[in-house]
């Protein structure tokens, strides 16, 4: 299940340029503009019983089509780590681009992390990976990942493992998007072998190379196409 508390968004970083929702159509349709959604307060809204809507046991992607790390989010964010806690029940799934500003916010019971959060920083190649890699796990954060999305280059994540759980890797989608070079992808998931860390090939992207051939993957087929490839590494339990 996803949780938008707020829609709209801007470029961060070189992952961004073919954004599917807020990359070069940002301008012409003003989606750049933040605001809260309707789904806000969601994970506490209850029923005419007096239920929560959302049951416990549930994992909720949060914000993963904005940032919920951008400053125009800073005044909701702290509401919003309210919620958090107050569903224990519940595990937030956090992606974000801008790890940077992780600190902005944060709870003052916060300590070590809340064990219902596991923040997943995203990384699209070596230079950005060596930036903020080194942040991500100087923060207290109890469950960590790394998302390599998009994947645009060969990069070496070694150096960085033993901080986090887990990889995911998806290569980019949309029309004229940037190559994902399988060679890549395998390299990823070699690292994470070595280090003992479970990975999971989320997607192709639009433009997969295998070999020197680079083929079109049409969007419904990118996600099969990864997991047919049958290259993750799981430890058993449910990530997503
Ligand atoms: S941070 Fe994420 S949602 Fe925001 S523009 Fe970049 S890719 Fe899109």
């Amino acid at each position: 299940m996803n949780w938008e508390p707020w829609t709209g968004c801007y470029p961060a970083s070189a992952g961004c340029d073919n954004c599917y929702f807020y990359g070069p159509n940002a301008k012409r349709f003003g989606q750049n503009t933040i605001t809260k959604t309707d789904k806000f307060d969601w994970p506490i809204r209850r029923n005419k019983k007096g239920e929560y809507n959302i049951k416990g046991d549930k994992i909720l992607a949060t914000c993963f089509a904005t940032d919920f790390f951008l400053p125009e989010a800073d005044e909701w964010r702290s509401e919003v780590w309210a919620m958090v806690k107050e569903r224990q029940d519940i595990d937030f799934l956090i992606l974000t681009k801008r790890i940077d500003r992780f600190m902005m916010g944060l709870p003052e019971d916060w300590g070590e992390g809340y064990d219902n959060v596991n923040i997943g920083c995203t990384v699209e190649n070596q230079e950005l990976a060596d930036v903020r890699l080194p942040l991500f796990l100087s923060y207290p954060i109890k469950r960590r990942f790394i998302a390599v999305s998009p994947l645009l280059e060969r990069i070496d994540l070694t150096n960085y493992l033993h901080g986090v759980d887990h990889v995911t890797v998806s290569g980019e989608n949309g029309r004229d998007t940037r190559i994902c070079d399988y060679e890549w992808v395998l390299d990823i998931k070699e690292q994470c072998e070595r280090a003992g860390k479970t990975f999971w090939f989320k997607s192709t992207g639009t433009y997969f190379k295998r070999g020197n051939e680079v083929e079109k993957i049409n969007p419904f087929k990118q996600g099969s196409l990864a997991k047919e490839l049958d290259i993750n590494i799981s430890d058993g339990k449910r990530l997503f």
